[in-house]
C-alpha cells in the first residue's frame, strides 16, 4: 500500500505540474458537508447593488468572508496542508506543528484546518496587527508570538522567525541546509524538517516527500504562504473556476489586492486562460511597491525622491495587502496583471462606510480597497461590463483599527463619504 500511495502522490503532483484542466467543482450546499473543511470554498458571488447601479457595470464580489475561518485564506490553508500531506511533509494526526508568519488571516485559517486534521500551529505575527486576530488565534489553540515589525532582511522579521522556529522544532535540531544536501546523507528517524521554499526542483520535492512519507514522527512544517505555490494553486483550481462558472464566462475584469499574490496570480491566470481579454487589475494600498512594479517595472516610483520613506515601508490602515518585495506567488501573476490602481486609506475607509450605509455590507479593509479599484476600472471600461473582485474578510476582523473611528482620528484619516461620491462621479 505504501507504493500505491507513492504512485498516487506522484500522479497528483504531475497533474498539477501539467496544469491539467482543473477538476470540476460542484456546489454541494444542499448536502451535509464533512466537517469544517467541507465548508471551505464554493462561496457565493454577490452583485454589489449600490456600486453596480452607480457605475452601470456589474460589480460582483466573491464572498470569501463566508468561509468558516472567516477569510479567503481558508482555501490556501487547506491546499497548503493537503499538498504537504501528499508530499509526505505532514502526516495527519501526528501532532506535527505547522509554523507560519502571517498578519493574521492565514494564521486563523491554518489553525482552523490544522485542528480539523490533528496538527498544532505556531503563528508569528507583527505586534501592530489588530488585537482581535490574536484573540481569535488563541481561541483556536494556536501558539502566538508577536514581534516588532521589521524588514524582510532582518532575521527577527515574522516570516523569517517562523521559518527558524519550524527548522528548530522536533526531537533533534537540524541545521538549516538545502533539502538536496539533506538528501545526500541518510537521515536518522525524527530529524526531518522540510521547507518548501528551499527545494530547488519539483523532483527533489517529490523524492523527499517519498522518503519522508516512510517516517511518522512529529515534525515542524513551515507553511510559507508567500513562496509556497500551493497558495497560487488554491486559487487556480478553486477561486478562478468558481468565478468562471458563476458568471457563465461573462466576466470582463478581475480586481484583487495582493498580500502574498496568490489570489491575483492564481485566479487571474485561470480567468485569462479561459478568456484572454479579461482585464486583471491590482488594487494596491499606499506604501506598497507592487503598484510601482506593475506601472514602472520596479518596486519604487522612479519619479520619487531618493530615500523616500514610502519605498521601504508599508504604512497603511489597510491590513493584509500591499508588500514591498516580489514573492514567488506574485511573480506568477506578473505576466497576466494588466494594470494597477493605487488606493489611499481615506478612499478605503470611505468605501467601507458607504457599503454599510447603502448595501448593509460590513467588510474588511482589503475588500474596501478592491472595490475602490473596481469603481475606477468601471469608468475606464464603460457601462455594461462585468467586474469581479474578492471580498476577503468581514469588518469584524478590524474593530481595533480600520473600523475604530477614534483610531482613525488619531491617525489623521478622515471618514468622509463624499470621497465615494467623487469616485463614482469619476472626479
Ligand atoms: N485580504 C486579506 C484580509 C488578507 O489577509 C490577505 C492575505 N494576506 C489578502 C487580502 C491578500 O491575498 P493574497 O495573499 O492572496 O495576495
Amino acid at each position: 500500500s505504501a507504493s500505491v500511495g507513492l504512485y498516487l502522490q506522484q500522479r497528483r503532483r504531475e497533474a498539477l505540474l501539467r496544469r491539467l484542466p482543473p477538476r470540476p467543482i460542484e456546489i454541494r450546499r444542499d448536502e451535509v458537508v464533512k466537517g469544517v473543511m467541507g465548508l471551505i470554498g464554493n462561496t457565493p458571488l454577490m452583485r454589489i447593488e449600490s456600486l453596480s447601479e452607480a457605475t452601470g457595470c456589474n460589480i460582483l464580489g466573491k464572498c470569501e468572508f463566508l468561509n468558516p475561518g472567516g477569510s479567503v485564506k481558508d482555501r490556501v490553508a487547506l491546499k497548503m496542508i493537503e499538498d504537504a500531506e501528499a508530499q509526505g511533509m505532514l502526516h495527519p494526526n501526528t501532532e506535527s506543528r505547522i509554523f507560519e508568519g502571517t498578519v493574521g488571516s492565514t494564521g486563523i485559517s491554518l489553525a482552523t484546518v490544522a485542528r480539523a486534521r490533528g496538527y498544532e500551529t505556531t503563528i508569528i505575527m507583527p505586534d501592530d496587527v489588530s488585537a482581535e486576530k490574536r484573540q481569535t488565534l488563541l481561541c483556536l489553540s494556536a501558539r502566538v508570538e508577536q514581534v516588532r515589525p521589521a524588514s524582510i532582511v532582518d532575521q527577527k522579521q515574522f516570516v523569517n522567525l517562523a521559518r527558524q522556529r519550524a527548522l528548530s522544532f522536533g526531537r533533534t535540531k537540524l541545521p538549516q541546509k538545502s533539502l538536496l544536501d539533506a538528501m545526500a546523507t541518510p537521515t536518522p528517524p525524527g530529524e526531518d524538517i522540510v521547507v518548501a521554499s528551499q527545494v530547488s526542483t519539483e523532483d527533489a520535492l517529490h523524492e523527499a516527500g517519498a522518503r519522508l512519507a516512510l517516517e511518522e514522527s512529529p515534525r515542524g512544517f513551515f507553511a510559507d504562504q508567500f513562496e509556497n505555490l500551493s497558495n497560487h494553486d488554491a486559487h487556480y483550481l478553486g477561486t478562478g473556476p468558481e468565478i468562471w462558472r458563476q458568471t457563465n464566462g461573462n466576466v470582463d475584469a478581475f480586481v484583487s489586492g495582493a498580500g502574498t499574490g496568490g489570489t491575483i496570480a492564481g485566479t487571474g491566470q485561470f480567468l485569462k486562460e479561459q478568456k484572454p481579454e479579461v482585464v486583471v487589475a491590482l488594487a494596491d494600498p499606499e506604501g506598497s511597491g507592487l503598484y510601482n512594479k506593475i506601472k514602472f517595472g520596479v518596486m519604487y516610483d522612479p519619479r520619487e525622491k531618493e530615500g523616500s520613506k514610502r519605498r521601504h515601508q508599508v504604512d497603511t490602515v489597510v491590513e493584509g495587502i500591499g508588500i514591498n518585495r516580489l514573492t514567488k506567488n506574485f511573480e506568477l501573476g506578473l505576466p497576466i496583471i494588466d494594470t494597477a490602481y493605487r488606493v489611499t486609506d481615506p478612499e478605503a475607509v470611505a468605501m467601507s462606510r458607504h457599503l454599510v450605509k447603502h448595501d448593509g455590507l460590513f467588510l474588511g479593509s482589503s475588500s474596501a480597497c478592491n472595490l475602490v479599484a473596481c469603481v475606477r476600472l468601471a469608468h475606464r471600461l464603460g457601462r455594461g461590463h462585468t467586474i469581479v473582485t474578492i471580498l476577503c474578510d468581514s469588518g469584524n476582523r478590524h474593530y481595533s483599527k480600520f473600523w475604530n473611528d477614534e483610531y482613525l482620528r488619531n491617525a489623521n484619516i478622515p471618514i468622509d463619504l463624499s470621497i465615494v461620491d467623487d469616485l463614482i462621479a469619476g472626479r
